[in-house]
């Protein structure tokens, strides 16, 4: 079908959320490379948003997907799934976890943190410890709750009235959060790198206090991993870098490769005072997803590639930090491993992504003044150089107009 088709199609029948998309339609996927309807090659430095972290038809995610699909598909959680068992195991064993549950996005891992959060205080006889404080600029998704979880206005405000029992505070600061902790304070939840809002990384002093804090006042520690965690910082997980164990993580985009999954994952005294009845899912935690999901991590723990992150962010780096050297008009380069932002003082940002895709190359951008870069985790130092010499150009041709 050829793309204009597609965004007639698009336009008629599809609900108007994501307005006029990027004009282009991809119909195959290699590593890095994606190729659109007219057969034009692209490398991928967005990665479906850090979902793909080993890059497109990662042969270990698709032998797993297929062989799984022709054995069993779906069973109902009424049964034992070997593949959610093991995929269990692998995480537990490989992080701060004892327990984790299985669901099919990231807000819905963040939904199942806040009940756990919750029933946790109402199993220790304190029913109204319910109250959850996150941070300004957070994402943390789309559902209700995880909105009024979600630090933003833009989000919140067209849905008003918001599930209660959520206060936003300011990011950094250590004595708003002091002050907004009280006795209904059951958790804080923050995401350790800010992704959604333009990569800010939280400061890890603050980080150290915030779980001192909770210790204190017997509050539980919840990090949103869904973006940072998996490799992408350079570290399996995001906490590593901070010296801190949250009680409760959550994770998804990357952990299926593309196919959808999240997991909700805890501290044992916490995992436990989920019971039988007391939370579920219908494709939780299936035989495909978790064959995606065992790939995923096997390619993750085995085939080096959360170290390929950490060297290569250090390159990515070091190449942008030249890069603002040459054009002061780069205000800051910001991020952990392979999770970056470029933040210029000129309202430019969607002006170069656009120049940048029409050389090929996809990246985001966060309103006017961010630009957002996640490539998959097999990148190499030759796709990085491709993508700074395009930004290179981009930056170039821009200053030049301005
Ligand atoms: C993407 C994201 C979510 C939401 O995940 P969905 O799968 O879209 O529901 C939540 N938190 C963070 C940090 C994210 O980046």
């Amino acid at each position: 079908m050829n793309l204009n088709t597609v965004i007639e199609m698009d336009k008629k029948y599809y609900m108007n959320t994501f307005g006029n998309r990027i004009p282009v339609c991809f119909t195959y996927g290699k590593g890095i490379n994606l190729w659109d309807t007219q057969g034009n090659k692209y490398y991928d430095f967005l990665s479906g948003i850090a979902v793909n972290a080993l890059g497109h038809s990662h042969p270990k995610v698709v032998n797993a997907i297929k062989s799984q699909a022709e054995k069993l598909i779906h069973c109902s959680n009424l049964y034992y799934i070997e593949n959610q068992a093991q995929l269990a195991k692998v995480l537990v064993e490989n992080s701060c976890a004892g327990r984790v549950f299985f669901s099919n996005s990231g807000a819905e891992a963040n939904e199942g943190a806040f009940k756990l959060a919750r029933i946790y205080f109402k199993k220790k006889g304190m029913p109204d410890k319910y109250e959850i404080i996150t941070l300004k600029k957070s994402f943390h998704g789309r559902t209700l709750a995880t909105t009024a979880a979600t630090g933003q206005e833009k989000y919140q405000k067209p849905y008003a009235p918001l599930t209660p029992g959520f206060i936003n505070v300011p990011l950094n600061d250590i004595d708003a959060l002091k002050a907004a902790v009280n006795e209904k304070t059951c958790a804080v939840m923050i995401e350790p790198i800010q992704g959604e809002s333009g990569v800010n990384p939280v400061d890890p002093q603050y980080i150290k206090e915030v779980k001192k804090l909770c210790e204190a006042n017997d509050i539980l520690l919840i990090f949103d991993e869904i973006q940072c965690g998996l490799g992408r910082t350079g570290k399996l997980f995001a906490y590593e870098h901070f010296d801190v164990e949250p009680d409760i993580f959550t994770l998804a985009k990357a952990l299926g490769n593309g196919i959808p999954i999240g997991a909700l994952c805890a501290k044992e005294f916490v995992a436990s005072a989920f019971e039988p009845g007391d939370h579920g899912s219908t494709f939780g935690g299936n035989p495909l997803a978790c064959a995606a999901g065992l790939a995923v991590m096997d390619a993750l723990i085995n085939d080096g590639l959360v170290k390929n992150a950490e060297v290569m962010g250090e390159y990515f780096l070091k190449k942008l930090k030249a890069l603002s050297e040459k054009y002061p008009v780069i205000k800051e380069v910001r991020g952990k491993g392979l999770m970056i932002g470029i933040e210029l003082s000129i309202e430019k940002a969607a002006d170069i992504k656009n120049k940048c895709f029409n050389m090929g190359y996809l990246i985001g951008n966060v309103g006017t003044h961010i630009l957002r870069i996640l490539p998959p985790l097999i990148v190499t130092e030759q796709d990085i150089d491709g993508m700074i010499a395009v930004l290179d150009k981009a930056l170039g041709e821009t200053i030049e107009a301005e």
